[in-house]
């Protein structure tokens, strides 16, 4: 039979362990991710990126490299996958906010942007509606 105070002290050991243990695996999480760039993946050159204001850094960034990013579409709910590639051009190319990603398929970008430019005569609507931020 274990007095309290022995109780006490194992369970305090096994707490200790299982903290220990935890924390091996985030370190170990973290080294996997900063090291293993996957196949598919494309290096981000950071002299390319857009200028940022910030402490932090952008996850892909900090991380070195491009990889397929799933997400779901905000207006329809698709499941459509941002490529490396696009992020890439995106980022680098067109120099887009590095804290921007992907929300709308590319059905929904089309449609938000309309069919085509609207007809330079339209009389109803004043100039300024079209400038006005929503
Ligand atoms: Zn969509």
């Amino acid at each position: 039979m274990l007095s309290n105070k022995q109780k006490r002290a194992q369970l305090q050991q096994k707490r200790a362990q299982r903290r220990d243990k935890q924390k091996a695996d985030v370190q170990a999480a973290l080294r996997v991710e900063s090291m293993q760039r996957p196949k598919q993946s494309i290096a981000v050159q950071r002299g390319r990126l857009g200028r940022y204001c910030s402490y932090d850094e952008p996850r892909f960034v900090a991380r070195g490299w491009y990889e397929d990013l799933p997400f779901v579409c905000r207006d329809c709910g698709k499941q459509e996958v941002w490529t490396a590639r696009q992020q890439q051009w995106w980022y680098e190319e067109v120099k887009g906010s590095v804290w921007a990603t992907a929300v709308r398929c590319r059905a929904c970008r089309l449609a938000r942007k309309g069919p085509c430019p609207a007809p330079a005569s339209s009389p109803e609507k004043p100039v300024a509606d079209q400038t006005t931020q929503r």
